[in-house]
């Protein structure tokens, strides 16, 4: 930002280039400390109580500002003028002045604050990194990303007809000790998340992933918001469920794919280990095929090449006496099958097949796996109708991991959200 060409600026200011502001004076000191004073350059101000003009100045007073690196470590001292106000009918008598790169009581100038919020939103930086590299404190940087995720949209602005709702743990498990009954309590720091799944905007971040979370969130929407929600994509979550069925009670609920198939490769990690067991008295090792070909018994059946699935073939030959490991992975197969159908008819088709293979194969990893799919089958229906998953919501869990690393975990979960909701809007905005 410039100021109009040809304006008679001294040659200090033009070079400090504050929008709005002039260098008073600068100074020298023996420790080798620099200072600047500067000034605001209008020569007048508006009362905030009655809007009349006064150029009365009835006090000047001297606050350090914090402010971009100008060639080196420069300490800001900014000058600020407290006016009169000269209309007699108002209550304000005096009142300080604000600029736009000074806003009422502000301690930082607005580009300074817009520099430590790129450095750390945009460019993924690690908050403390950025306060040292700009002579502030940490809490300063963190409360600019709080300040900025604040002002951000108010979901009851943004429609949406298809909302994602997933949960995130955003660091590990921890035990504390309950001073009153001196016993260890688990505690897992979870979080859930609100996406428009059309446009992969993260909505809100809330504490927790209980149905009292999910249900307090959507209860502070507008009734407006919560009629325009058509179809809710959630994972396999009982909890979840129960706050829809509570709160959003005409929407469609629609179970995401991802969650369902991860189930199915769950279940056939089960098998697989507990073959190990019951054949070989051990855990998995490398020289067994199964599991040194772990990875390529939970890939997609037709993804594979012609090498894969010849390798397929030989681990399962080799490495599956009770043909268990290979009914699995048929099941798990089937499963895809049917949540790829385009249309209820054939979805139906495929779960008499599933039915059916996990009948024969009357295993309890397999026969728990279709007992879940036919607790959320309402869901999967709505789920191929409609084609809505929470692919969007996972790319939004992705990035929040990502930024739990650059963050170096966080342990407050307020500062969390503050840089998922702006992590997700800058994202959007570029
Ligand atoms: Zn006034």
């Amino acid at each position: 930002m410039n100021e109009a060409t040809g304006s008679l600026r001294d040659a200090a200011s033009v070079l400090f280039n504050l929008p709005g502001h002039r260098v008073l004076d600068a100074v020298d000191h023996p420790d080798g400390a620099r200072e600047v004073l500067v000034g605001s350059t209008a020569t007048e101000a508006a009362c905030p109580g009655c809007g009349v003009l006064s150029s009365r100045v009835h006090q000047r007073v001297r606050q350090r500002l914090g402010d971009v690196p100008i060639a080196g470590a420069v300490d800001v001292v900014l000058v600020r003028r407290r006016f009169a106000c000269t209309e007699v009918e108002c209550d304000r008598r005096t009142f300080v002045e604000v600029t736009d790169e000074v806003p009422a009581r502000a301690r930082l100038s607005t580009r300074l604050r817009q520099l430590l919020l790129a450095a750390v939103v945009g460019s993924g930086r690690v908050v403390s990194e950025v306060a040292a590299g700009h002579r502030v404190s940490w809490w300063t940087v963190q409360a600019v990303v709080n300040a900025a995720a604040e002002r951000l949209v108010d979901p009851d602005d943004v429609p949406v007809r298809r909302l994602g709702i997933d949960e995130h743990r955003y660091r590990s498990v921890r035990f504390f000790r309950d001073p009153s009954t001196k016993s260890w309590r688990r505690y897992e720091p979870w979080m859930t998340t609100f996406v428009d799944t059309t446009t992969g905007q993260v909505l809100g971040v809330v504490d927790g992933r209980d149905s009292a979370c999910v249900a307090a969130w959507l209860s502070a929407r507008s009734s407006a918001w919560r009629e325009a929600v058509e179809v809710v994509a959630i994972d396999p979550s009982a909890a979840f469920r129960k706050a829809l069925r509570e709160h959003l009670p005409r929407a469609a609920v629609s179970v995401d794919a991802f969650h369902l198939v991860k189930l199915a490769n769950d279940a056939l990690t089960q098998v697989r280990q507990r073959v190990s067991r019951e054949q070989k008295q051990r855990r998995g090792r490398a020289v067994d095929p199964s599991w040194a070909n772990r990875r390529l018994l939970l890939r997609t059946g037709d993804t594979l090449s012609t090498r894969g699935l010849a390798r397929l073939d030989a681990v399962l030959r080799s490495d599956d006496p009770t043909d268990e490991i290979s009914a699995a992975w048929a099941v798990k197969e089937q499963l895809r099958r049917l949540l790829r159908c385009g249309d209820l008819a054939g979805a139906n088709h495929q779960r008499l097949l599933l039915t059916h293979y996990v009948d024969v194969a009357a295993m309890p990893e397999t026969t728990r796996l279709l007992a879940t799919v036919n607790t959320w089958w309402d869901a999967i229906e709505v789920l191929i109708v409609t084609g809505v998953t929470n692919a969007r919501t996972e790319a939004a869990n992705t990035s929040i991991k990502h930024l739990k690393r650059t963050g170096r975990g966080y342990r407050n979960p307020a500062h969390y959200r503050a840089r998922i909701l702006l992590a997700s809007a800058a994202r959007r905005a570029a």
